[in-house]
Parts: structure tokens; C-alpha cells; sequence
């Protein structure tokens, strides 16, 4: 009983997805969710938080999503948010350059929040890539920001071309990440006790 509790706690990620607003964050969960995709715009208020089952190397992973809201209003709470979690999603949209060139903010956030003294999972999500005729950002500008993240989180950060909107890549990008954090739950968890006499 109690190896179940602990086996159920273990697989419990807290994973916050951050970005600008307007970038498809609440979408993309959405489309995590498997509720379809709902066109309008709809500004993220507050933060939204769920928690859904994934499957990962044949392996069942909870995720607690939470949706931190893109706006300077609520940047009071977001220390609270941040509290406890062990993977970010980082999101900017294909179409506005801005939001790639805000990540930075955002990321100074989280090395605020989360620390920086060991490997931290991050996925890192160009979304609207639906959108072809208006992409402007280069490969050449994301692979820069790429190599910054790997230097401030200590671990390979991967990149995803993601669509909430025809749901390319939503489901991978969880994938990708919940196996990272299970990667690096067996690096900060030893399998096996080592006693010396
Ligand atoms: P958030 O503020 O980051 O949570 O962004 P939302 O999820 O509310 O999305 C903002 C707007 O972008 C909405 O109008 C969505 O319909 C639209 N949107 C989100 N993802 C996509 C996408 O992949 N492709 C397209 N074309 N539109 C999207």
C-alpha cells in the first residue's frame, strides 16, 4: 500500500508552460487534453491548472499542468506558481518575433524561481506552425536561444514545430518532456541503496 503511494507521488510532474500571451499556451493544453481546439481568442486570466495521464516508455506519467498567465499584472503571484515544479514548457509564437525575443524575461523567471545548480527539464515549443505564409522567426535565432538554455538549465533542451490548432507535435512535446523528467528522476534518484562495511 504504502510502495503504491509512493509509486503514485513519483509520477506526479508539476510542469508550468510559460510565454507570452497569445501564443497558444491554453490551446495546446487543450489539445493535450483531447477537448479539440476552440477558435477565438481568449486571454488567459489567473492560471489554469490540470492534470492529465500520458503514457512514456510504456510507463503512466501524470502531468499537473499549469498555465501560468502571460501578463505583467499577475508577475506577483507567479513565485507561487513556480513553487515545486520540475519541468517548464517554454512557448513563442512562429509569427511574432517578440514573443521568441520575451523568452528571456521569462527564463530569467524561472532561474529566479527554480534555481539553477542542477539539470532542469525545459521543452521548447515554436507554435501556429500552421501558419507557414507568416513565420518569421529563423532557425539560425531559435538554435542561439536553444544553446542559452542548455548553458542556464544544464541539459539538452529539445525543439518542437507544434500546432494546437491541427495538433501537430502537442502530444510528442509532453512525450519528450515526460521522459526527460523520468531521465532525470533516475539521475537525482539512485535505484539502488549502496552500503559499505
Ligand atoms: P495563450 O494566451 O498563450 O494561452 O494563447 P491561446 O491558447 O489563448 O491562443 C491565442 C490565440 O491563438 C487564439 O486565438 C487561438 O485560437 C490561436 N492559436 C493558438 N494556437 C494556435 C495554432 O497552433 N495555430 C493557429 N493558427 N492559431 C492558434
Amino acid at each position: 500500500m504504502l510502495q503504491n503511494l509512493f509509486e503514485i507521488n513519483n509520477r506526479l510532474f508539476k510542469i508550468c508552460l510559460i510565454g507570452d500571451g497569445g501564443t497558444g499556451k491554453s490551446s495546446i493544453v487543450e489539445r493535450f487534453l483531447g477537448k479539440g481546439f476552440s477558435i477565438g481568442y481568449n486571454l488567459t486570466i489567473g492560471t489554469n491548472i490540470c492534470t492529465h495521464t500520458a503514457t512514456v516508455e510504456d510507463r503512466e506519467i501524470k502531468f499537473q499542468i499549469w498555465d501560468l498567465a502571460g501578463q505583467q499584472r499577475f508577475e506577483f503571484v507567479r513565485k507561487t506558481f513556480y513553487r515545486g515544479s520540475q519541468a517548464v514548457m517554454m512557448v513563442f509564437d512562429l509569427t511574432r518575433p517578440e514573443t521568441l525575443k520575451n523568452l528571456r524575461e521569462w527564463k530569467q523567471e524561472v532561474l529566479k524561481n527554480v534555481g539553477h545548480s542542477v539539470p532542469f527539464p525545459v521543452v521548447l515549443l515554436g507554435n501556429k506552425c500552421d501558419l507557414q505564409q507568416k513565420i518569421v522567426i529563423t532557425q539560425e535565432e531559435i538554435t542561439k536561444f536553444r544553446n542559452e538554455l542548455r548553458i542556464d538549465f544544464l541539459c539538452d533542451v529539445p525543439f518542437l514545430l507544434t500546432s494546437a490548432l491541427s495538433g501537430m507535435n502537442v502530444h510528442e512535446a509532453f512525450e519528450i518532456l515526460g521522459y526527460q523528467l523520468l531521465q532525470h528522476r533516475q539521475i537525482a534518484t539512485p535505484t539502488k541503496v549502496v552500503t559499505t562495511s
